[in-house]
Formats: structure tokens, sequence, C-alpha cells
């Protein structure tokens, strides 16, 4: 019999990988902190009628990659979130947390997509996602565009362009519905079949057409900037302001369009040239009308973006993260010696040591090489003689140096004033 394996796109993250991960999401943590963005987490799970709902029914997520079925048990059609901003926009109509005050949020976390596995493309990938409720200027845009600049400068990343576009009011993008498809219909032979089948129904979706055959209809049709009000102008030219005074670089891309249907004034992606046609790597935009459109009495501004993890993770270099080491690897010898290492051990542990307990019994030689392949600092040695003497044996394992016998404490103490031991924690 043949072992099962996993899903087709859904990848095991290994522990060599996971180290990456870890430390990726601990530099994201801190990142968000550092701007008061707050972390809430909603179910992976919803029910299908949310997204079909907001994102918009005639979108690549609700048209061909949502992954959803029904709840036997009940008859409930059921979707694994495809991404992030929707649940969080429930979660915040749910719970009234826009009653008290405005909200920053944020969460990151595994979404779901039924597409075709490439590389940086998978069927569940993971998402930072950050939102912000309750602000309508554009200075909260220009606050989720320079973070992520500096998110850039924290990873050590360059080469990673800004594209922004206005889409303006729903009113102006229904103005510009119209001028579009009046521009398509007259050149309907050369439309893809994509393009014909979204023509009435989401012309705006046919000008993010990845089709090179298509582009150059694409670059001539009329543009939705040349029609913005003042107020939608206001808006995007504040923006860039502020863009420009925080030395943060763009360019004005009148064709980005984002493949969700909420989106309305700001929208931007950054992209890379180093990860071949998988290149965005953040998207995102204003959402001010989607509380209204899910239902909620009282509307709010919102705008947000999503980082994608993989994608990201691919570009940062092989030492972006240093395996973690034990400070201590403690060997024992014999069934007494086993029982006290265990209890002495712990007592490291509260003194802060990170330790790593031999199991499995085994020769002094045979856990020594373990002692050394492990890459501790330390290692302590325990055996019936030690137990009699009531001593621990402690050796530095990165440095030339003799085995000395201690009292446990005192084998702390030493252990905690070595230079190299306080050099590693005061690195941290
Ligand atoms: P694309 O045009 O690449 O399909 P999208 O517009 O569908 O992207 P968004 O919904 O805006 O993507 O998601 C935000 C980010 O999440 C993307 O810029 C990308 O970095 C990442 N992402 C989206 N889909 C996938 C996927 N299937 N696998 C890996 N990362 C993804
Ligand atoms: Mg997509």
């Amino acid at each position: 019999m043949s072992i099962i394996q996993a899903i087709r796109g859904m990848n095991d993250i290994l522990p060599e990988e996971s180290i990456r991960w870890n430390h990726f999401e601990a530099l994201i943590k801190g990142w968000l902190d550092s701007y008061g963005y707050q972390n809430i987490r909603t179910p992976l799970l919803e029910k299908t009628e949310l997204f079909v709902r907001s994102i918009g029914e005639v979108t690549d997520i609700v048209e061909k990659e949502m992954y959803s079925f029904v709840d036997s048990l009940n008859q409930d059609s059921l979707t694994l979130r495809p991404e992030g901003t929707v649940s969080c926009v429930r979660a915040v109509l749910e719970h009234h947390l826009l009653r008290q005050s405005s909200q920053r949020l944020y969460y990151m976390g595994p979404m779901f997509r039924h597409e075709r596995p490439q590389k940086g493309r998978y069927r569940q990938f993971h998402q930072v996602g950050v939102e912000s409720f309750g602000y309508s200027g554009p200075d909260i845009d220009a606050e989720h565009l320079l973070m992520i600049s500096r998110l850039w400068s924290l990873l050590g990343l360059k080469n990673i362009r800004l594209e922004i576009n206005s889409l303006g009011s729903a009113q102006e993008r229904s103005e510009y519905r119209g001028k579009l498809i009046a521009y398509f219909e007259g050149k309907m032979n050369l439309l893809d079949e994509d393009a014909k089948r979204r023509l009435y129904s989401n012309p705006l979706r046919i000008l993010d057409s990845k089709n090179p055959q298509m582009q150059e209809l694409v670059e001539k049709a009329p543009q939705l900037i040349d029609i913005l009000g003042s107020e939608s102008h206001r808006h995007f030219l504040r923006l860039r302001e502020m863009l420009d005074s925080a030395g943060v670089k763009y360019e004005v891309n009148p064709r980005l369009v984002r493949g969700l249907d909420y989106y309305n004034l700001t929208v931007f992606e950054w992209v890379t040239d180093q990860l071949g046609s998988q290149g965005t790597v953040c998207a995102g935009g204003r959402y001010d009308g989607l509380l209204t459109q899910m239902g909620a009495g009282q509307g709010a501004p919102a705008c947000g973006f999503a980082l994608g993890v993989e994608r990201i993770l691919a570009l940062l270099p092989e030492n972006f993260a240093a395996k973690p080491v034990p400070d201590i690897y403690f060997v024992n010898i014999g069934e007494a010696a086993q029982l006290q290492a265990m209890a002495f051990a712990e007592q490291a542990r509260d003194a802060g040591f990170k330790v790593v307990l031999h199991t499995g019994g085994g020769n002094m030689k045979a856990q020594m090489k373990k002692a050394n392949a492990s890459g501790a600092l330390f290692s302590l040695i325990l055996g019936d003689e030690e137990i009699a003497r009531q001593v621990v044996g402690v050796k530095a394992l990165r440095v030339e140096s003799e085995q000395q016998f201690l009292s446990i404490d005192q084998a702390l103490s030493w252990m905690r004033s070595f230079p190299l031991y306080r050099e590693s924690i005061s690195g941290e």
C-alpha cells in the first residue's frame, strides 16, 4: 500500500524551512506593532454567501477558485477563505468594533484558492493582511504604503516597485464602465474569450488581462484617471504628495484595476521582476463601500493590503534566519543519572537556558557526539560517579576547554557568566 500524499498545491513546511517562517513572522509582528496595528483571528471557514456577496460574482476567485462544499450535516454551503478582508469586515461588523473607535487590524495565515499550482502560486498559500477602518483621508493610504516600504528595508529587499492608481468613486466607475464597453464593442473581433464573457458583466477586469495578444487593445483603452471627479482627484494628489514627501517612489499605472470588485479610489501593487510571472508580492487599496455592501446599517471608510508570504520568502537570502541551537546538551549515563538529569534540566530552564536533554540512553562517546552535533554551547554530563560526589560535569563545547566538576548551582552560574553565552543572550 502506498502512503497518502498531501493535496496538490498545498505544501508542508518542514522544520528546516519553518525556521525562516518563524523568523519572518516575528519580524512582521514587531513591524506591525511599531505602527499600532492589532491582531485579529477569524475562522478559516465561512458561509459561501459571504464571499459571493462581497468579492463580486464575476471575479476569478468567485467564478473558479473557491473551495466550497455542502456541510452534509445541515446542508449549509461553506467556503475555505480565499482571502482575509471579507472575514475581517464580517467580524468587525458582527462585534461592533467600530462603535468605540476606528481600528487598525492585521492577521496572518493560510488562504485557499483552486488555481493551477506553479512556482509562487499555490492552492493553500499565506497572507499577512492589514486593514484600517474608519479613516477616510489619504493619510491612511499613505501610512500603508510607508509601512510596506519600511518592511522592504527591514527585510533588506530592494527592487520592489510600487504601482498606484485611482479607481475613483462608484459613480465615476460606472460612467467609465459605459465608455469602456463602447470602446471594446467597437473592437469585438479582437477580444479573447475571457474578455467577451466579461464585456458586460465586468469590463474593467478586461484591463487586467494577462493575454499578450490583448495588450495593445488594453493600452489604447480610455483611462479612468481622465474622468475622475474633483474629489477623487484631490484624494489621489494628496496621497502622491505624501508619498513624495516621504521619499516613497511609485509609478502611476492607469491600467491597474485589481482583481476584486470592492475597491474604490486608491489601488496599488508592489511588483518585483525576480519571481518570473508571479511578481506581485503585495496588493491592496481602499474599499469604502464594502461595509455597507455587506449589510452594515452605517458604513465606514476602509482600506488595506495583503502580503504574499511565499513570494516574499522566496526573495529572501538563504541565511535570512539562523538555525536556533540549544545552550546546553545534557548527557546522562545510567538510570539514576537519567532521573537526576531530568530534574537538573528543568532547573536549568528555570534559570533561562535552552536545554536539550539526551534521551534514549547510549554510552558516553555516542552521547558526546550528539552534544557536539547539536551546536550547543555547553554540555552537562551526569553519571553514577558524579551523582555519588553530588556534582555535575560541565564543559564548553565551542572553545578548547577542560571538563569541570561543580555543583549544579555552581555550574549554572559558571555558564551564565561565560562570555559566549552572555554575547548570545545580549544579541537576542
Ligand atoms: P494574482 O494576480 O497573482 O493571481 P491576486 O490579485 O489574485 O494575485 P490578491 O488577491 O490581491 O492576489 O492577493 C494578494 C497577494 O497574495 C498577491 O499579491 C500574491 O502575492 C499573493 N497570492 C495571491 N494568490 C496566491 C497564490 N495562489 N499563491 C501564492 N500567493 C498568492
Ligand atoms: Mg489571483
